[in-house]
Formats: structure tokens, sequence, C-alpha cells
């Protein structure tokens, strides 16, 4: 009983080839999980799917996008399954389903982007939208929500057994409030990381570059850490680097991941930046005693309710009638998610 992961592709935005990113990889954001009851996941699609293949005797495949940017579908064409007419393949794409996942990708696979038409695929293929109440796919329980990045963005928990895995590869919670400080309710994803036994998560930036960067989508290696910690996660990965970050850079990013995790109180050994091509298998033990809180359903201390704000401010804004607290863009437990932007 395990659950295996396998990093085939931990470059963000655009893929990097060249001698500058060999240990550290240049494909993009793609990781094949293998469940102990043998069930293939593939969160998200970027360029590193592309030297996977799954024969179709090992039976569906289910690739799960958290989100339709480029970086993160780039690779389907190149998918070998796909051109194995015996394979199924289950592709899951974040709601609302309007225009349907399908005609959302086939504006890639089509002419004049591609030399392929979606529908000519010889496998079998069908596009799902992930409902955000949970479901199922062979044992494992998975759980997705919303989560703060620019377009909508799902985030991922896979619980096999003891093991739970959360993976929020382009994530910024830190957007518009300390993490140090924020309440739970209103950090976004912190609900889907808590206790995972590994979250993989975006630390695209350094912190002073992330300084020009605010809102980009992305977070620092630093408020990565922060929301590591918040969740009291047990291992944690960072993922999505940055096309410009090199081999040498990211070394000395993770010379400071380390330091910055340690300061934290955390096992130094429980960060490390990702490298694609690395994998790892979780074996089944007892759970931990801080298990993860069960999401609270409606009722929670804050009470969340919209209401007009001035046009040249924002279209609307959520407001704690607890606490009267007004953010303008998050995720908040009760409101669910919200851009006033
Ligand atoms: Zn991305
Ligand atoms: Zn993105």
């Amino acid at each position: 009983m395990s659950l295996a992961v396998e990093l085939l592709g931990v470059r963000g935005s655009v893929p990097v080839p060249g001698s500058d990113v060999i240990r550290y990889g240049g494909n993009t954001s793609c990781v094949r999980l293998t469940l102990s009851d043998g069930t293939n996941l593939i969160l998200d699609a970027g360029t590193g799917i592309r030297g996977l293949d799954v024969p179709h005797e090992d039976g569906e495949i289910h690739i799960l996008l958290t989100h339709l940017h480029l970086d993160h579908i780039q690779g389907l064409l190149f998918f070998k399954p796909f051109f194995d007419a015996n394979a199924e393949i289950v592709v899951w794409g974040p709601p609302p389903d309007d225009p349907p996942l399908r005609d959302m990708l086939a504006r890639y696979l089509s002419t004049p982007l591609s030399p392929v038409e979606i529908r000519e695929l010889p496998a079998r293929v069908s596009f799902r939208t992930v409902p955000l109440d949970g479901f199922r796919i062979g044992s494992p329980d998975i759980e997705s929500d919303r989560v703060l990045h620019r377009g909508v963005t799902l985030g991922y928990r896979v619980r096999d057994g003891t093991n739970a895995l959360c993976y929020l590869p382009d994530h910024e919670p830190a957007l518009g409030r300390a993490l140090n400080e924020a309440d739970d309710d209103w950090i976004s994803g912190i609900d889907l990381a808590r206790g995972a036994s590994l979250l993989i998560h975006d630390g695209q930036f350094g912190s002073e570059e992330y300084e020009s960067r605010i809102g980009w989508g992305h977070s620092s290696v630093s408020d990565a850490l922060l929301f590591a910690r918040r969740a009291e996660v047990e291992q944690m990965l960072l993922f999505h680097h940055d096309p410009a970050h090199d081999d040498e850079y990211l070394d000395t990013l993770g010379g400071q991941a380390v330091e910055d995790w340690t300061a934290l109180g955390a096992p130094s050994e429980a960060v490390a930046l990702a490298q694609e091509g690395r994998a790892s298998v979780y074996q089944q033990r007892p759970p931990r005693p801080t298990g993860r809180v069960p999401k609270r359903v409606g009722g929670g201390r804050h009470r969340a309710s919209r209401i007009d704000l001035p046009e040249m401010v924002l279209a609307y804004a959520p407001v704690c009638r607890g606490c009267s607290r007004r953010e303008r863009t998050g995720v908040h437990r009760d409101l669910g998610w919200f851009d006033a932007a």
C-alpha cells in the first residue's frame, strides 16, 4: 500500500531547455501519482507529460488540470496515450463548464495552433468538470477548491489511505494579506493543504523579486513556507520555478528556503525545491494525531456578505458581519472564492 509521486515537470510559465537548467529541469508542470490501488492520476499536462507513457493495460488514465494556462496544458498534444486507440482517458478541468472544457481545450488542439484536431485523437477521451464537493477516482478521495491565481484555478488534495498529497502549483495566498496574521478563514487553499503528508506548492519568486510581481498569481518562497507552516504539512516541495532561474540561482533559493523553514521551527529535511525526474513513495502508516480538521460547512466564525462599493474601488467585496473586516480579493471559507478586481 503506497502512494508514488513522480515529478515530470516542475517549471512555471514556459518550458526552458538549456545546459543551465539540467538539474532542476525545464519542463512545465506535470506530476504523476500512482495510488495504492494502481489508479493513474496525472496532475496537469505541461510539457513534462511528453515523456510519459501509460500502457492501456494499466487502466483508465485521469488527468486533473488545475487551470488552463498554457504551461499546464501544452503537453497534451504530445501525450502518447492520446494516440492509442485502446486507451481510456478522462480529462478533468475547473468549473464552470461554460464553455465546455472540451471546447476550451480545442482552442489549442485545433488549427492553426495544432496539426491535430481534438476530435481526431484516437484514444477514448472524455472531459469532465471537477465537482467542488469532493469526488472519488478508484480508491482515493479527491477534494478540490478554487484558489487564488489569475483566472479560474483549482487546487487538489488527494487522499490515499493515510497519505494526503496537496497540489497547489499556481497560488498566491499572500495576495492582500500577511499570512502570519491572517485568520485561517481568509487563507486561500489552507483547507486543502492542512496536515498533508506532502504539499507541492508554488514558490516561483525570491522575496525581493516578488515585490515587483505582486498580483501575478504566484508566491515568493518565504510566503509559500509560511503557508505550509500554517497548514501544518509534513513535507513540502517548492514548485513552478521561474523560467529565468537557472540551477545555480535555484540552489541559492533552496538554501534560503531551508534556513527560513528551520527558523519557522520545521525540520530541515522536510523542505526542498522540486527537481524534474525525482520520484518518492509514501508508505501507509498510522494516522497523525494532528490530522486534518474537517472543513466547516456553513456558519463559521465569519459571516460574509457581498456589498456594493464605489465602482472606482471595487465591483463588490465581501464583508464579514462578525468582525466587519472587508477583503478585496481572496477565498473565504464561508463565502467561497471571489475576485473583486
Ligand atoms: Zn503555471
Ligand atoms: Zn497559471
